[in-house]
C-alpha cells in the first residue's frame, strides 16, 4: 500500500462510477487494483510509477510487448486515414492471406471485433451447417463470455462420482439454466469419459469446441492422444470439432493445430492477430464457411431477416488500426521468432521448477512453449479438477507479493513471455517468485 497511494485513491474515484472499479471483471482484485499508466517494451509503469516487468501482456495478445516500434509505425500509418470505415479495406484481405498461409485448416476465414465473438459465430455456424441444436465444451475451458461457453460442471463433489453424466451449471447468476441443456461438459483429456458424452448426445450435437492448451483453465497441454481420439469420435458422430486457439495459436507458426497434427472443421483465433488491438477470427472448411455467402437474388440483402446466408454484424470489425497492427505482428513473428519465444517459456519454467522443489509452501508450474500458469497449493497440475486443489488466500497473497517486487502475472497465475523478455527478466522473475513464496510462507 506504501508503493502504490495513487493506485488506491484511483480506486476510490473509479469505483463510485465503475462497479469494481474496473470495466474487466479480472481487473479488479482486493484491496485494490494497480492502475498502469503506460508499457513499453517488457515493462509498464502504474500511476504511482511505479515499474514492472510484464510476464502477462495482456493476456497474451501481445506477443511483441508492448507499443513495438513497428506495429506503432503501423498504426500511426494508418491514422490519418480513418480509423474504421463504412466499406471493407483492402488491408482485411492482407491480413486473411498472413492467417490463412499458416493455419493448416483455413480454407476461409472471417475476422470479428473479439475472441467471444468468434467463439459465437462459429458455434452458430456449426448449428446452421449440421441443422443440430447442442454444443460441447471441455471442462475447464474458457471460450469468451457468451451464455453458450459460460456452462461448466460443479466440482466432483456434487456429481457424485459420475463423471459420465456431469450436471451442467451457468457459470454465473443471469445466464437461464435452460441455456445447460443447450452446451455438455466433457472431461478434459480423458478420452472414454469424453467419448461417451459425445456419442449419448451425437444426434443433437453439432460441434466440440477445445482449447488445445487449457488457457485461462490453468495451462494444462491436451495430451495428443485426446485430441487425435476427439478428432476420430467427431468424423465417426458427425459432430464438428472447434479448435478454439485465441491463446494457443503463438504456439507454433500454424498454432497448436500444426503442432499436434491435428485438424479440426473450424478454428477460433484472436489476440496475437490483432497485435494488441480488438480482433477476433473464425474460419475453416470451405463447405461450412460457404453458409456466409449470399446465395444470390436478394438474399444479400434479405439475410438478416432469414435468408439462407447467414449474417454477420460488427461495427469495427476489420477497422484499419487492428487489421494494420495484425499484419506487422504476424509478419514478425516467424517460424524462428516463435521457435526463441517457446525456448525462452522452456527456461522460465525449468527455473521455476526448481525453485517450487525447494520451496516450503506447495507449488508448481504449467504450460507449454511461451505459456505458462504458476498453481499455488497443488503438487501437481495435470488435469482441470487438479487446478480445484489451488488454496486460493494463497495464490492471491502469491499475486500481491509478485507485485510489490515488480512482477506482474494474471490474478489466477497465468502468464507469457514476450520477444521482449530477457535472461534478466526470467532471472528477476525467478527471484521475485522465490522471495515471494518465502513471504507468503512466514505469513502462514
Ligand atoms: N477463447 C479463449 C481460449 C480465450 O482465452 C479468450 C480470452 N482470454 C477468448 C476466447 C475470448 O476472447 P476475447 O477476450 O477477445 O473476447
Amino acid at each position: 500500500a506504501k508503493r502504490t497511494p495513487g493506485s488506491k485513491e484511483h480506486f476510490a474515484r473509479v469505483g463510485a462510477m465503475i462497479p469494481a472499479g474496473a470495466t474487466r471483471s479480472l481487473n479488479s482484485w482486493p484491496p485494490y487494483p494497480v492502475y498502469l499508466d503506460r508499457g513499453a517494451g517488457g515493462t509498464v509503469w502504474d500511476v504511482d510509477g511505479n515499474a514492472y516487468r510484464d510476464f502477462l501482456a495482456n493476456y497474451t495478445a501481445l506477443p511483441l510487448g508492448y507499443a513495438d516500434p513497428d506495429v506503432t509505425a503501423a498504426i500511426r500509418e494508418q491514422l490519418p486515414h480513418g480509423t474504421s470505415h463504412s466499406f471493407s479495406r483492402a488491408l482485411e484481405a492482407e491480413l486473411a492471406e498472413l492467417v490463412v498461409a499458416r493455419v493448416p485448416s483455413l480454407e476461409r476465414v472471417r475476422f470479428t471485433g473479439s475472441g467471444t465473438e468468434a467463439v459465437m459465430f462459429a458455434l452458430r455456424l456449426a448449428r446452421a451447417h449440421t441443422g443440430r441444436p447442442l454444443v460441447a465444451k471441455a471442462e475447464g475451458g474458457y471460450h469468451g463470455t457468451t451464455d453458450d461457453v459460460m456452462i461448466s460442471v460443479r466440482p466432483p463433489a456434487d456429481l457424485a462420482g459420475d463423471v459420465r453424466s456431469p450436471a451442467s451449471v451457468p457459470e454465473m447468476r443471469g445466464i437461464p439454466a435452460s441455456r445447460t441443456r443447450e452446451t455438455l461438459v466433457v472431461p478434459f483429456n480423458d478420452v472414454a469419459a469424453s467419448q461417451e458424452i459425445l456419442r449419448a448426445h451425437a444426434d443433437r450435437l453439432a460441434a466440440l469446441v477445445l482449447e488445445p492448451v487449457l488457457g485461462v483453465g490453468g495451462m494444462i497441454p491436451a495430451t495428443a492422444e485426446y485430441l487425435t481420439a476427439m478428432r476420430a469420435t467427431c468424423d465417426e458422430l458427425g459432430i464438428l470439432l472447434v479448435f478454439d486457439e485465441v491463446i494457443t495459436l503463438r504456439l507454433a507458426y500454424g498454432g497448436a493445430q500444426q503442432a499436434y497434427g491435428v485438424t479440426p472443421d473450424l478454428t477460433t483465433m484472436g489476440k496475437i492477430i490483432g497485435g494488441g488491438l480488438p480482433i477476433g477470427a473464425y474460419g475453416g472448411r470451405a463447405d461450412i464457411m460457404g453458409l456466409l455467402e449470399p446465395r444470390g437474388g436478394t438474399d444479400v440483402y434479405d439475410s438478416r431477416s432469414g435468408g439462407p446466408a447467414l449474417y454477420q454484424g460488427g461495427t469495427f470489425t476489420g477497422n484499419a488500426l487492428s487489421l494494420a497492427a495484425g499484419i506487422v505482428t504476424l509478419g514478425k513473428l516467424d517460424a524462428a521468432t516463435i521457435d526463441a519465444l517457446n525456448r525462452t517459456g522452456d527456461l522460465l519454467r525449468r527455473e521455476l521448477t526448481g525453485v517450487f522443489a525447494a520451496a516450503a509452501v506447495d507449488a508448481v508450474v504449467t504450460g507449454v512453449g511461451s505459456l505458462f500458469n504458476i498453481h499455488v497449493g497443488p503438487r501437481r497440475v495435470e488435469v482441470f479438477r487438479d487446478v480445484r486443489a489451488v488454496d486460493a488466500a494463497r495464490q492471491h497473497a502469491f499475486f500481491l507479493g509478485l507485485l510489490n517486487h515488480g512482477v506482474i502475472v494474471a490474478p489466477r497465475g497465468m502468464g507469457c513471455v514476450t520477444t521482449c523478455t530477457t535472461g534478466d527478466d526470467v532471472a528477476a522473475f525467478t527471484a521475485a517468485v522465490r522471495l515471494t513464496l518465502h513471504d507468503i510462507t512466514e505469513a502462514g
